[in-house]
């Protein structure tokens, strides 16, 4: 059997160990385009603040693992796929074929549709090799400007802080991590950040960046308000899409991403999808979503290597979950953290000790939450939510004190 995995991430190396754990003889082979051994992106910001080396990113560490497992790990990058005939074509025109084809090509950052990307000292944060190109700008006297205060862009912000002169992040938003934060704790984060001299703009809109040499940088950012704000390095952040463009033409069915059923399979047989790339099962509502998180992508890999093994595994579904430290605050949502129709919440704020809890119910059932400051909760309220637990009487308890939830879960593991 020859197994195919294009994409070296965190889903495709799992699928591959997972292949090779079911399956002995098997070929394995793992393509990945990035001039680097596998990775993990989410180590990015920690060698950002030269808290570790690059090689400390690396998803295995020993040498020789891939060979060691009889995995062919090799460089190349996908540029079509012709499902009904099992080939994949690399660049430079080399066809590959397969038994069982698994996509993880993960996702590539999307651009502001303003002029001046192209300047010297722009960069996205998204792969080792933009890492070292921002690396390089940073230093005591430099001055940043962060566009976007999503999920990435609040992830690096630490690391930017600590080695820069000046720090101002620009959001188009009305508040900071607008999709996953309401506006009572998007307002406490940015309060945080002001208070660690972090200048956060939001509902500011970037309409340039500007080569304009000056005390303050080379670059002007433009915002729509006219102000400029002077910069030697502006990084990028304002979200990803999936690698899904090889894919035209191969009969496979994308929506935001490749469409996966509870196998993790395409609509072509034998093709599987997993990680950033895949448009798989929501637990919370049932639909088809993106989930663009490393927990997400190695279940994923998982899960597709075991089907491509044969036995029939089923995804349960991702909790749309996120736990974020924006300059050490730690903050936290859960599935329909927004509430759902019909249902009740439980809020307990306190704003000057920075610490917020909002959880969401739906009968008796909690089916989301928010948390800003609190590290604690972060397993018991998921527990809670994806063993979909009747909470009976402490539903009442909740609303008027969520932080009992911890009791709660206690009380429900001992029924
Ligand atoms: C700075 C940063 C911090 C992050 N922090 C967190 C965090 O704290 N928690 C969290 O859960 N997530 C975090 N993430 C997100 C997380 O890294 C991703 O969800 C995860 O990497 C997804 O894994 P993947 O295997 O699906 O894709 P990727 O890791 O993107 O791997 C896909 C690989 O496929 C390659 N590829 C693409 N197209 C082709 C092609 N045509 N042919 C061959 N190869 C191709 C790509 O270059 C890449 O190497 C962070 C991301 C960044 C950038």
């Amino acid at each position: 059997m020859q197994h195919v995995i294009v994409g070296a991430g965190p889903a495709g190396v799992v699928a591959a160990e997972t292949l090779r754990k079911g399956d002995r003889a098997a070929d394995i082979v793992l393509i990945g385009d990035e001039p680097e051994p596998p990775y993990s992106r989410m180590a990015i910001p920690y060698v950002l603040e030269g808290m570790i080396e690059q090689s400390g990113t690396y998803l295995r560490k020993a040498q020789g693992h891939y060979e060691d497992l009889g995995i062919q790990y090799r460089q190349g990058r996908a540029e079509a796929l012709a499902a009904a005939d099992g080939t994949l074509t690399l660049e430079g025109g080399e066809a590959v074929s397969y038994d069982r084809l698994l996509i993880a090509t993960g996702a590539t950052p999307l651009s502001p549709p303003v002029p001046g990307l192209d300047l010297p000292g722009v960069h996205n944060c998204w792969t080792l090799a933009d890492c070292r190109e921002i690396a390089a700008l940073l230093g005591d006297d430099a001055n940043v400007v962060l566009i976007g205060a999503g999920f990435i862009g609040c992830i690096i912000m630490e690391a930017l802080a600590k080695r820069c002169g000046t720090l101002s992040v620009v959001e188009m938003e009305d508040r900071m991590v607008s999709r996953m934060m309401d506006a009572t704790a998007g307002g406490m984060l940015e309060r945080w950040c002001a208070a660690k001299d972090i200048r956060v703009l939001t509902s500011a809109r970037v309409t340039a960046i500007e080569a304009a040499k000056g005390a303050g940088g080379d670059k002007a950012v433009v915002l729509d308000s006219g102000e400029r704000l002077d910069a030697h390095l502006v990084v990028l952040a304002v979200g990803v899409a999936p690698n899904i463009g090889f894919l035209e033409g191969s009969g496979i069915r994308t929506d935001h991403g490749v469409l996966v059923n509870e196998h993790l399979e395409s609509s072509a047989a034998g093709v599987f999808a997993a990680g950033d790339v895949a448009q798989g099962l929501d637990f919370s509502t049932g639909e088809y979503s993106v989930h663009a998180i490393q927990p997400t992508a190695t279940e994923h890999g998982r899960i597709a290597a075991l089907n491509m093994l044969g036995r029939r595994a089923h995804y349960k579904g991702s909790l749309n979950m996120n736990v974020l430290a924006t300059v050490g605050l730690v903050s936290s949502s859960f599935g329909s953290w927004e509430g759902v129709a019909g249902g009740d919440s439980g809020v307990a704020v306190d704003e000057d000790a920075f610490k917020y809890l909002r959880l969401e119910f739906e009968g008796d059932h909690l089916v989301g939450a928010l948390g800003l400051g609190l590290t604690d909760h972060v397993g018991v309220i998921r527990g809670l939510i994806q063993n979909r637990t009747a909470l009976a009487e402490w539903k009442e308890k909740l609303l008027e004190n969520p932080h009992r939830v911890m009791e709660a879960y206690v009380a429900h593991s001992q029924t």
